[in-house]
């Protein structure tokens, strides 16, 4: 079996909440799966591009992690707000890039 090339219009699953959907023959775009909305570039990471809670870890429960260490940071559907992803951040790295996904479109 060779590898297959997406067509336009066709879409892949990035992640439990994300698709990439090739809009055009160089142009992928990210999507929340549950509502369709275009979040950003496939190429760039969608964190940036979506709004973000930071919650204090005693809040969520964690009795034994101190909000000067670790915040957990809540990323969500702009459109939807479904919870797309938690992240454990370093309060003093507030501008760290946290991908947890990179698509590389040249193969799609
Ligand atoms: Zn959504």
């Amino acid at each position: 079996m060779g590898v297959q090339k997406m067509k336009v219009g066709e879409r892949m699953r990035i992640h439990e909440y994300l698709d990439v959907v090739k809009k055009g023959e160089h142009e992928f775009v990210v999507v929340c799966r549950e509502c369709g909305t275009e979040i950003c570039d496939a190429s760039e990471n969608y964190k940036l591009h979506v709004p973000y809670a930071v919650r204090d870890p005693v809040e969520l429960g964690y009795r034994y992690v101190r909000k000067e260490w670790n915040v957990y940071r809540e990323y969500y559907c702009p459109t939807c707000a479904t919870l797309l992803q938690v992240d454990v951040v370093n309060p003093k790295e507030p501008e760290q890039d946290l991908r947890d996904i990179e698509v590389f479109v040249d193969g799609l």
